[in-house]
């Protein structure tokens, strides 16, 4: 199996937050509206794409040519999701516009609410839970507009595979003993068995060199007489119509390369999407990682490979992002400081790093997201996957934080805060300074906090076995939240003001002791390292604070809350427990470790976590969420030249869907 570099959104971390006001944003507005639709489980927002207007005109083509290229591929992947996705979708879509009947009846509501639902998930299979959408529109219903309106189909296929559920009922199963390829419904693997596949790689893999390639990274693998063949996306192989236009965009691009290392990346891609080549891809990615000069940036191919089962295809995908300045200053003073920040830490000296480098990362804005990144996208992304180039060469490891704010403004308003925060004071701090504590507490604990501490001569690093990255994420954390309230932040220009870190200090006990406890089934402990992690900081808080009542658990109306009394209090309670782990990990005390995280992070007490489960319920949070795009239009001059880019905001769910099927099917 590839590693896998994708950071998620976490529902704790963004439920709580609120709306943002980093001073001068509030001119961007608060009338930007940032939900599109809301069905089943799924809630579309739209971002903002801020500072697209502070480019340059030519970063701005740059942009638009890279952005054309990524909507180019839609298609790859709704095929690769299911050979009968883009049938069907072609066959609903020419049905939905189509439909002159009763919009108010219940099989066109149904039927808009599937299409809905497919296009989220780039095809039949939920996105997430991979299992097959129901339709709750009648066979009948469709049989009956597919022959009014003359649509042309193969229905007695795809009527058997929407309306049967035992057929190609999951797109991807991971369950152990089974056929992982056969039980499958992706498009990955045609009539070959999960052994074939295996004993075809063996075959192939060369174990013995020191920089392998990706294999089957851009191919489908199916048995043509007989024999088990590897089919690449290239040009001239599967998917050619969609990978020359994706191609016939970069070239456009790689006219407006911020400089010639750019360019040469570019000229890279599209060699590896005419020949199909690996080794050239590797190739491609490691002047990729290696160019950390250019603003403009983007991903563009065949990347992840969660869609597989046996994790050797990448679902392809694009995002296309310009380096956030203000933002990624905020993590280069960061990482300039971590000496200062390693020798005032509160562990014990011998536990400190004489010579620490911070880990650095960029803070990018999202200008277009397309194939596996669309609708639903990752925060955080940390590319190549090659382990070997990650070795030599490095990662580039980023946040998108357009995103991360388009969901901290969408939750405003969502009831969270009014159900679970204890008062309107705290409530407003967490208004005003939670998106930004938030932030600082990921690049402290990313840039910093991993980073920090070292092993006393001879200390295994695996010490503490089962409870290694539950103490890990707690030293991370704890490093985290004691320097949020450290003046240093203050003198950096990082916060504006010393009440700050309150926000993220309130937001982070309440979700140790209460909230993420949404996220446990009844009578289950608490088992996830982050979480483990969370509720052993926010317990242990709590018990060494009891006598100074520094945190608080009050009863109003039956309902739980937590009050904390003593922030500084709070500062230092943390910092002792960082001195405690970090010497736990330096001696590898394996004892000491499993009692912390036994008495403090795995236990449930029944009754609040059945109190926090009903309470979120009664909100009708959506479990998951996903975005629409801006739209690019370029601007010409008389002799239809591109000249520059404008940007706009209001494309809504459905149109933008159904556009991109008209403007974009290739394949
Ligand atoms: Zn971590």
């Amino acid at each position: 199996m590839k590693l896998s570099h994708i950071i998620t959104a976490s529902i704790s971390a963004l439920m709580l937050s609120t709306s943002c006001s980093r001073g001068n944003d509030s001119a961007a507005g608060t009338d930007f509206d940032y939900t599109v639709d809301r069905f089943n489980d799924i809630e579309v927002l739209r971002y903002k794409v801020p500072d697209f207007e502070n480019l340059t005109p030519q970063q701005r083509i740059l942009v638009y040519h890279l952005t054309e290229a990524a909507l180019a591929g839609r298609d790859i992947l709704w095929d690769q999701n299911g050979k009968y996705n883009l049938a069907i979708r072609d066959m609903l879509e020419s049905v939905y516009t189509g439909y002159q009947g009763d919009k108010s009846s219940a099989d066109y509501i149904a039927l808009e609410k599937y299409l809905k639902q497919i296009w989220f998930a780039n095809g039949i299979h939920h996105h997430y839970s991979m299992d097959k959408f129901t339709p709750e529109f009648s066979r009948e219903f469709l049989a009956k507009q597919v022959a009014e309106l003359g649509v042309k189909a193969d229905t007695a296929t795809l009527f058997t595979v929407i309306f049967d559920p035992a057929v190609m009922a999951k797109r991807v199963n991971q369950a152990e003993g089974q056929d992982l390829i056969a039980t499958s419904a992706n498009n990955l693997y045609e009539g070959v068995t999960q052994a074939e596949v295996e004993a075809y790689y063996n075959a192939i893999k060369d174990t013995t060199v020191a920089n392998p390639i990706s294999y089957g990274l851009n191919t489908r693998i199916a048995k043509i007489d007989g024999k088990v063949v590897e089919q690449p996306y290239k040009v001239g192989g599967l998917y050619s119509a969609a990978i020359e236009r994706i191609t016939g965009h970069l070239t456009e691009a790689k006219k407006y390369a911020e400089n010639p290392a750019q360019a040469a990346t570019i000229q890279r891609l599209i060699d590896f999407y005419t020949t199909g080549d690996l080794a050239t891809f590797d190739d491609y990615s490691i002047k990729w990682v290696e160019d950390t000069a250019s603003q403009v940036d983007f991903i563009n191919g065949f990347i992840e490979s969660y869609g597989d089962p046996l994790g050797m295809t990448g679902s392809w995908e694009s995002i296309v992002n310009f380096k956030n300045i203000e933002a990624s200053d905020r993590t280069e003073k960061i990482s300039a400081n971590a000496q200062w920040f390693e020798d005032n830490s509160p562990v014990d000296a011998r536990f400190r790093k004489p010579h620490v480098k911070g880990v650095s990362a960029k803070v990018i804005t999202a200008a277009i997201l397309a194939g596996d990144s669309y609708p639903a996208t990752p925060i955080g992304i940390n590319l190549p996957n090659a382990n070997w180039i990650r070795a030599a060469h490095g990662s580039k490891s980023v946040t998108l934080e357009n995103i991360t704010q388009a969901y901290d403004e969408a939750s405003h308003g969502n009831g969270f805060n009014e159900e679970f925060v204890i008062d309107e004071q705290t409530s407003d701090l967490l208004d005003r300074y939670l998106f930004i504590t938030d932030n600082l507490h990921t690049d402290l604990h990313e840039c910093l906090g991993h980073a920090s501490g070292q092993l006393l001569p001879g200390v295994d690093p695996d010490a503490l076995k089962a409870h290694g990255s539950t103490l890990e994420e707690a030293r991370a954390d704890l490093f985290a939240l004691y320097y949020l309230a450290d003046p240093k932040l203050l003198e950096l220009g990082l916060l504006d003001n010393p009440d700050a870190y309150k926000a993220e200090y309130y937001k982070y006990i309440l979700n140790g002791l209460m909230t993420q406890l949404m996220r446990i089934e009844p009578g289950k402990d608490v088992e996830e390292a982050h979480m483990r992690n969370r509720q052993l900081i926010s317990k242990w808080a709590y018990e060494k604070g009891k006598d100074a009542n520094v945190i608080e658990y009050v009863k109003r109306d039956g309902k739980t809350f937590i009050q904390i009394n003593d922030y500084e209090a709070l500062r230092n309670l943390f910092g002792q427990l960082l001195h405690e782990i970090q010497r736990i990990k330096s001696e590898g005390d394996y004892e000491a470790g499993r009692d912390l995280v036994e008495t403090y992070a795995v236990k449930v007490d029944p009754e609040l976590h059945r109190e926090v489960l009903d309470r979120y319920a009664s909100l009708n949070i959506a479990p998951y969420k996903g975005f629409v795009n801006p739209v690019y239009t370029p601007v010409k001059d008389a002799d239809g030249n591109i000249i520059d880019v404008t940007i706009s905001y209001d494309e809504e769910y459905i149109p933008q869907m159904l556009r991109y099927s008209r403007e974009y099917r290739t394949l």
